[in-house]
C-alpha cells in the first residue's frame, strides 16, 4: 500500500507549518551588510560606498552580514542597461586624456550609488571605444561628461521598454 504513506499523520502536521510560514510578512534584509564583491555596506535599506554610510554601519555595533550587492549580482549576471560608444580622430589623438577623464566620472558616479558601474570595456577595431554600464544612468553622466569637457557631438537614444540608454558621442 504504497499510497498510504503520503496521508499519514506526519504529512498533514507539515503541511500546517508551512502555510503558517507563508502568511508571514516578507523580512527586511539584515542590517548592516557589507559586499564581498565590491565592499558596499548595507546601512538603512540601500547599498553605499561612501565613507558617511560606512560609520553609519559601524555605528550600529551589530555583526555585519556578508551579501552580494544589486551591483555586483548585475555585474554578475551581465546585464548591460546603457552604452557608450565613443570615437573620432580627436578620440584617437587625445585617447590618454579621455579615458582617465571616464574612469574618474565612473568612480563619483559610483561614490553617489554603487549600482553605477562598468560592465566591459572594449576597445573596437578602428579605434573605436564601446563602454557597457550597469545602470542606463551611467552611460547619460558619461555622454555628458565628455559634452562638457570637449564639446562633440552626443546621441542620447532610449529603449524604456527595455530600460536601454544608448550614447554615442563623436569627435
Ligand atoms: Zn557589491
Amino acid at each position: 500500500m504504497r499510497s498510504a504513506k503520503a496521508f499519514t499523520n506526519q504529512t498533514f502536521t507539515k503541511r500546517v507549518d508551512h502555510d503558517g510560514g507563508r502568511h508571514r510578512p516578507p523580512r527586511a534584509p539584515a542590517e548592516p551588510a557589507v559586499c564581498p564583491g565590491c565592499g558596499a555596506v548595507y546601512v538603512k535599506r540601500r547599498w553605499s560606498r561612501s565613507a558617511a554610510s560606512r560609520l553609519q554601519a559601524v555605528g550600529l555595533a551589530a555583526p555585519f552580514a556578508v551579501r552580494v550587492c544589486a551591483a555586483c549580482r548585475r555585474r554578475q549576471h551581465g546585464v548591460p542597461h546603457g552604452y557608450l560608444h565613443v570615437d573620432g580622430d580627436f578620440f584617437t589623438t587625445h585617447r590618454s586624456d579621455i579615458e582617465p577623464l571616464l574612469r574618474n566620472e565612473v568612480e563619483r558616479a559610483r561614490e553617489d550609488n554603487p549600482l553605477h558601474q562598468i560592465l566591459a570595456w572594449t576597445d573596437l577595431e578602428g579605434g573605436g571605444l564601446l563602454i557597457a554600464t550597469a545602470t542606463e544612468h551611467l552611460a547619460q553622466r558619461l555622454g555628458h561628461a565628455l559634452e562638457k569637457a570637449y564639446d562633440g557631438d552626443v546621441h542620447y537614444g532610449f529603449s524604456h521598454e527595455n530600460k536601454l540608454a544608448r550614447v554615442w558621442w563623436h569627435r
